[in-house]
């Protein structure tokens, strides 16, 4: 039997279609996937058996990997599909995630082409009407640096107006471009969200925005008075996180602009401190985070963290970025990849 791997195709709305990932020669690699039974082994009752389940899932997160980036098999990224390509099949929760826009109206600088941000989200939202999320959350960084306020404030407005087209509810995590001359208030009044950190439900999934836009002072981010290095949760963020993780047991999901899976120059400095409240709660099953730009994906003390791939990074729609993340019954994760956004499924 192979219950995972047919559980985690049948949920996706992109399933059985020629297309999947982008071309037939990737068809022919997700039927030898199932033709090899490679997850023969899987049985649900055994301590052996969840070990190979974690080797099957990782050997499905590389192979999922590959289709989307082309290193096995000559795949190309998943491309926007038509209505007529979903499956009607619903899973427990879809969400819609955007990350990293940077969108200004200013010359492009390196591999940021900042004016072109709009016409990738618009490609996004498009997406979204198909796929039809629940509510989407834009993971920070959603515009880039002008020197007055007023600038800035006209680029979160074309943002906002464009993403507001999306189905459901809009949930802004703060990232530190968001807060550069902007003050955290201003960005919060224009995209008329409440507060920085919050929970919400969703089905039976818990969700926790963070905000990490504040200095080692706990002073927040604003009017250019940080450095993008100096990210911070302070105490009183903390004592609010344990609480409200401590308010239940249902499944629950993490989003944060910047990181918490790693000790470098993209992540929060107190990481492991939020990390040990996140495990000790024992009811994170993944952090999504953004701001370093790249896919990656891992584990640590049982809770998946993935960063998404930015919509900024590269001219040209083909360059961009966005993904639907599916939660099935069994808790099953799904990240549905789109142009350079990687796909994983994990099981929790
Ligand atoms: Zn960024």
């Amino acid at each position: 039997m192979t219950p995972a791997l047919i559980t985690i195709y049948s949920m996706s709305p992109y399933p059985k279609r020629p297309n999947h990932f982008g071309i037939d020669s990737c068809e022919a690699e997700v039927r030898s996937i199932f033709e090899n039974n490679r997850v023969k082994k899987m049985s649900p009752s055994t301590q052996a058996v969840n070990s190979s389940r974690r080797a099957f899932i990782r050997n499905g997160s590389l192979f999922l990997l590959s289709a989307s980036t082309g290193i096995h098999g000559g795949c190309n990224p998943r491309m926007p599909i038509s209505p007529e390509q979903t499956t009607g099949i619903e899973p427990n929760v879809r969400f819609g995630l955007v990350t990293d826009i940077h969108y200004a109206d200013k010359e492009a600088a390196g591999t940021r082409f900042y004016r072109e941000s709009l016409g990738k989200l618009r490609e996004a939202v498009n997406q979204f009407q198909i796929s039809r999320p629940q509510f989407v959350i834009a993971l920070g960084d959603v515009i880039d640096a002008a020197d007055e306020v007023e600038t800035e404030q006209a680029y979160l407005k074309s943002v906002s107006e464009l993403l507001s087209s999306a189905p459901g509810q809009k949930h802004y995590v703060l990232g530190n471009h968001c807060v550069n001359t902007l003050t955290k208030e201003e960005f919060l009044d224009g995209v008329d969200q409440q507060e920085s950190f919050y929970s919400f439900d969703v089905g039976d999934v818990h969700f926790v925005i963070l905000d990490a836009c504040f200095r080692e002072d706990g002073q927040s981010y604003g009017r250019n008075n940080f450095t993008w290095t100096d990210s911070n949760i302070p105490e009183e963020e903390l004592t609010w996180l344990a609480s409200d993780l401590a308010l239940g047991d249902s499944m629950t999901i993490v989003l944060i602009h910047q990181r918490l899976d790693e000790s470098e120059n993209y992540s929060v400095k107190n990481a492991s401190q939020v990390r040990a409240l996140l495990e000790d709660s024992g009811r994170v099953r993944a952090v999504f985070q953004g701001h370093s730009h790249a896919n990656s994906l891992q584990e640590i003390g049982g809770i998946h963290y993935c960063v998404l791939a930015a919509m900024i990074e590269g001219s040209g729609v083909e360059n961009s970025g966005y993904s639907t993340i599916e939660i099935a019954g069994d808790g099953t994760i799904c990240v549905s990849g789109f142009r350079k956004q990687s796909d994983y499924c994990w099981l929790v």
